[in-house]
């Protein structure tokens, strides 16, 4: 338990359940990486503690080992033993929790979906703490991620404050509010938390059932700074149809919550380094880009006979909230308007997959389409090189990472009006923007018209007026979307309340 504080800076740490590029499913592990390296390069000392989950990359963790030290944490009446590993992902410290525990939580061959998620997470929350508390650090904000590290926040206050671990100040993001980890009320005791204190509805009590515990919100109510991943996104959960049942209570902690745009990895994501691609380029000399282009084209066995022939790309996960009725219809409508289509994307429901695998056998040798059905991470960076447009018809979007990894790469995005989209991408012919910062295409009704509209306006910018698409390309590679601006957001957040507590402690 090796790192101490040399700094002036604070001492933050993350508990999450991802860390991009070790154990990553989504949005969530970009964060915790980008937004814990940016905040290190700005002087703080930056820890995360994950599970050791037996699937995540092992290569990429630079000195993994195990402690010498075993960490007993409670759990269902007893403690149990946890081995403590550390290894370093991307310069920053990181330590996992082994369990072991009968139900062997980590060792599942996967990192969410199991039966026992709100048992694994739970424990996992209990053991970070605990891990804290045993190694004597005195952290000045304990930053805890979406539902399965929720727990932390009331289990810091009702059980770990009162032991004289309180140095901290608790921060919460929640990435995506449609996923609460709502569980039978009498399941939250395992983790050692009081059931009755906690099941009312000032407290943990879901907002829809009275016999159930819904971590965010346990969260929200027993965290010091509660944000998410979007300004436009904060707003839309403060509402009826967005806030998923908790519309009321992130309006009654409206002093403490706050949507800060998320960054990208501009180190990960950089089409002048990136040794994925084919060619290296830059918004100065875009050949290279054309060359990527024409490299997918033969590698997907498209057609290359037409060179300006606009090639329109999609990553994502192929579930109801990303639009795919509306990405099956891109396909078609790409088609009609003489373009190429490649998706990548796959989905944990199976009716989803399998409607998409019938998609994909029907264009399986086609010239203009291809749709691969899986995760690939350095596929995805040959597609976002090559493709011309990018395409996010979410129904809505907490963030979204893909519109902004697009325009680095030159792909200019079209996407639907909502959450962090509203507030990364700008409509060409929206007069009320200024415009240097309208950098792609967007609709706001969710419906087939809605998306061709904004494809019709995009296709033919690009097929009548090339230089000025042209521009638009290069103004949109040198956006700057790194975590620069967003870490120095929650440097001020973490360090207002860090302020505030001192000032409580000394009157
Ligand atoms: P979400 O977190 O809702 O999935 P985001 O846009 O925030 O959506 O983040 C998606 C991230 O996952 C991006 O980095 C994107 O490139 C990546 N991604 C999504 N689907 C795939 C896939 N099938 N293969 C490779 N990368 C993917």
């Amino acid at each position: 338990l090796t790192y101490s504080r040399k700094s002036p800076g604070l001492h933050i740490i993350h508990i999450a359940a991802e860390m991009a590029p070790v154990a990553k499913v989504g949005g969530l592990g970009d964060v915790v990486s980008g937004l814990g390296k940016a905040l290190q390069r700005k002087g703080h000392l930056v820890e995360i503690i994950l599970p050791k989950y037996d699937c995540m990359e092992h290569d990429l963790i630079t000195d993994l080992k195990a402690l010498d030290v075993v960490v007993e944490s409670y759990f269902d009446g007893r403690t149990f033993k946890n081995k403590i590993w550390i290894g370093t992902i991307e310069g920053l410290p990181v330590y996992f929790i082994e369990p072991h525990h009968p139900a062997k939580f980590f060792w599942r061959g996967k990192y969410y979906g199991e039966h026992d998620d709100f048992k694994r997470f739970s424990f996992f929350s209990r053991a970070a703490l605990e891990l804290l508390y045993q190694a004597g650090k005195k952290p000045d904000i304990i930053h805890c991620h979406d539902w399965q590290t929720a727990f932390v926040a009331p289990l810091y206050w009702d059980i770990y404050a009162a032991k004289g671990f309180n140095s901290a100040r608790i921060c919460f993001t929640c990435h995506n509010f449609e996923y609460q980890g709502t569980a039978p009320a009498s399941e939250l005791a395992s983790c050692g938390l009081n059931v009755h204190h906690l099941n009312r509805p000032d407290r943990m009590q879901d907002n829809s059932a009275h016999d159930k515990v819904n971590p965010v919100k346990g969260a929200i109510v027993f965290s010091n700074i509660v944000t998410t991943v979007s300004p436009t996104y904060a707003q839309e959960v403060c509402t009826i149809e967005g806030g998923r049942g908790l519309h009321e209570t992130l309006k009654s902690s409206s002093k403490k919550f706050v949507g800060v745009l998320n960054g990208i990895d501009t180190d990960a994501w950089n089409p002048s380094t990136d040794n994925y691609i084919r060619v290296q380029y830059s918004a100065d000399d875009l050949q290279g880009k054309a060359e990527n282009k024409d490299a997918l084209r033969k590698l997907l066995k498209l057609s290359s006979s037409k060179v300006t022939q606009p090639l329109v790309g999609c990553i994502t996960r192929l579930v109801p909230q990303k639009g795919v009725h509306l990405i099956r219809h891109a396909i078609y409508r790409t088609l009609e308007l003489g373009g190429q289509f490649v998706l990548l994307g796959s989905s944990p429901v199976a009716h989803i997959q399998q409607e998409f695998e019938g998609i994909a056998n029907h264009f399986q040798s086609h010239s203009h389409v291809r749709l691969l059905l899986k995760y690939d991470d350095a596929l995805s960076h040959l597609i976002y090189a090559a493709s011309d447009m990018f395409i996010i018809p979410s129904m809505f979007e907490p963030c979204g990472l893909t519109q902004m990894i697009a325009m680095r790469y030159g792909s200019v995005p079209i996407v639907r009006k909502t959450g962090g989209l509203n507030d990364s991408v700008f409509d060409i012919d929206d007069n009320t923007v200024p415009v240097q910062y309208r950098n792609g295409f967007t609709f706001i009704t969710p419906n087939e018209q809605g998306l061709s509209n904004a494809m019709e306006r995009a296709f033919q910018y690009c097929i009548r007026s090339p230089e000025s698409w042209q521009q638009l390309v290069q103004r949109d590679m040198r956006l700057d979307f790194s975590w620069n601006s967003s870490a120095t957001q929650y440097e001020e957040l973490y360090e207002r309340s860090v302020a505030r507590a001192r000032a409580t402690t000394r009157v």
